[in-house]
């Protein structure tokens, strides 16, 4: 696999990295994103598109290599352990048009976790991926929720369009009734779903035919077409097109930030049909890194001194090696590798030898990183999720991670209880690298806390670094509990000995009321109307 030296290397080579005209230039031309889908909508393969037409590899395929995948979770574990690192990628950067763009990985499978919602805090904007048979899907609408919350605007793709699916205007409906996000078209297919024969270019009216290739290679062969030619070629399909597209707004920059209207692309990434068009609305719509606001309200200025948050930790997994790794966003100025940087949270200096950009697989030592860049740190074992770094100098602390709400119960207890001193440390421990979300019941008392989490892979997690690197190992019963909310602590009587009802504190002191499931919280709920249970969807 051949990688782009990344852009910013050449530009410190011809001035000054770390002056501030620099680094507002640089940040200016970055574009951080994540693609949020469901399972199977096709988010690898459009990954690998994305790259391969701005042509950081070769080949699709070597990015994330997933043929022949068999299981995600089992693969993962074992690719951890023979090679000793974490192979994880973290985010993917190549330069399109002169623009760096940074496509953080959100684990979207079996591997679905707080991580997947954690890495949308450390973007600037999302691409919601839908497959146009299924339309909106359970896990998406999780993840555009984390989106709305947190501000990020969302530019949707509908994917598989070479595949018979749902109507244009059916999902753009969908999209305004179940999201409340007005689609705004960028592109229009020409022929329905499982008949493409091209795309429009709604703003230009530029018409591109696409045609298979022949030899049975996937990729589409693309012809440009002046609307004359191209409604000779297809009358009515064109036709068509033009006008339902004309049936939307234009694209509006102002309301896609405010998260009222979605730009609209439709294609099929397998055929590489749409890609091209989605890099251009990414380089054009998608906003550049602003100045992150910290916790005392006040915001960072991008060309203020270096500073950054660590949004994902992948550590453990083979206790032989060095593999703790905390990825960080850069906020603010030119991250420089192996200059001191201090860690907020304890007021402690530390170097940065080891920094990498994590490319697909491959990794690289960064040297020079800039507002919306991604950095890997090496055994800088006391950052946890939330935290800040920042250059020496006068101190910031971004707001913490928001914990999500958790959908996934254990309680867990020592196997061995003679180990319960390695399984509490061990807790603690996943507790404060965000692996699993710690709460304690009264009824079960600290010596058996409930595991909670987004997803179940966590627990996986944590059970395999207790055994293999606390030396604790755990034993875990699945909890008849699949909801939580927030309460009030007077509010505690009204709950307690409830059926179907358990009551629990997080490690930060919030007191949760775990529930069955929705209809036991909405049976609770309808016999105490003034009892107030708050969502903990994004909670801090
Ligand atoms: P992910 O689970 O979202 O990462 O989805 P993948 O990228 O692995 O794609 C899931 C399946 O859909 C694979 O078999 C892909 O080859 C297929 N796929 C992805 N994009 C398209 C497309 O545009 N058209 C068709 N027909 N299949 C696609």
């Amino acid at each position: 696999m051949e990688l782009q030296q990344p852009a910013n290397t050449e530009r410190a080579r011809t001035s000054d990295p770390f002056a501030p005209a620099t680094v507002r230039h640089e940040a200016a031309r970055r574009r951080s994103i994540a693609v949020i889908s469901h399972p199977d909508a096709g988010k690898s393969t459009i990954t690998e598109a994305l790259a391969l037409h701005a042509r950081v590899i070769n080949e699709a395929g070597a990015v994330h290599g997933k043929a022949g995948r068999s299981g995600v979770i089992s693969d993962w574990l074992e690719m951890e352990q023979t090679r000793g690192i974490s192979i994880t990628s973290a985010a993917l950067q190549f330069t399109y048009d002169d623009v760096v763009i940074n496509l953080l990985d959100t684990p979207g499978h079996a591997d679905f976790s707080e991580d997947t919602y954690r890495v949308l805090t450390a973007v600037d904007a999302a691409v919601m991926l839908l497959d146009s048979a299924k339309g909106l899907e359970p896990q998406t609408l999780k993840l555009f929720e984390v989106c709305r919350r947190r501000g990020v605007p969302v530019i949707t793709f509908i994917n598989k369009w070479d595949r018979p699916g749902q109507e244009a205007l059916e999902l753009c409906d969908e999209l305004e009734t179940r999201l409340g996000l007005r689609p705004t078209p960028v592109t229009w297919p020409i022929g329905p779903s499982g008949a493409l024969a091209g795309l429009v270019d709604v703003a230009s009216q530029g018409i591109t035919f696409y045609e298979r290739a022949p030899g049975g290679a996937t990729l589409a062969v693309a012809t440009p077409a002046t609307m004359d030619e191209a409604l000779e070629r297809a009358e009515q399909d064109v036709t068509a097109a033009v006008e339902s597209a004309g049936l939307l707004d234009a694209v509006d920059i102002p309301s896609f930030l405010r998260l009222e209207t979605t730009p609209l692309l439709f294609g099929a990434a397998l055929a590489n049909i749409g890609v091209r068009e989605l890099l251009d609305a990414i380089v054009r719509l998608a906003p550049a890194p602003s100045a992150r606001v910290d916790r005392a309200g006040k915001p960072r200025e991008l060309d203020a001194p270096f500073s950054g948050f660590v949004f994902k930790i992948q550590a453990g997994m083979d206790p032989n090696h060095r593999d703790h790794v905390a990825f960080i966003r850069v906020c603010s100025g030119a991250f420089e590798r192996g200059a001191p940087v201090v860690h907020a949270q304890t007021g402690r200096s530390f170097a940065t030898k080891y920094a990498l950009a994590v490319l697909g697989r491959a990794r690289h030592t960064v040297d020079v990183a800039y507002p919306g860049d991604v950095v890997g740190l090496v055994n800088a074992t006391s950052l946890a999720v939330g935290d800040t770094v920042h250059a020496t100098g006068p101190a910031v602390k971004f707001p913490p991670m928001p914990a999500f709400e958790p959908e996934h119960f254990v309680s867990a207890r020592p196997a061995d209880p003679s180990r319960s001193k390695q399984f509490r440390k061990g807790i603690a421990q996943l507790e404060q690298e965000g692996v699993v979300q710690v709460l304690v019941s009264e009824a079960r008392g600290d010596g058996a806390p409930i595991l909670a989490a987004v997803g179940p892979l966590q627990f996986e997690v944590a059970s395999f670094r207790m055994e293999h690197e606390f030396h604790a190992v755990v034993v875990t019963h699945p909890l008849d509990l699949s909801v939580a909310r927030r309460l009030a602590p007077e509010d505690a009587v009204q709950l307690s000995g409830v059926p179907g009802v358990e009551l629990a504190h997080r490690g930060d002191g919030t007191l949760l009321a775990l529930f069955r499931d929705e209809w036991r919280l909405r049976a609770v709920q309808r016999d105490r109307p003034d009892l107030v249970l708050a969502s903990l969807i994004e909670d801090g």
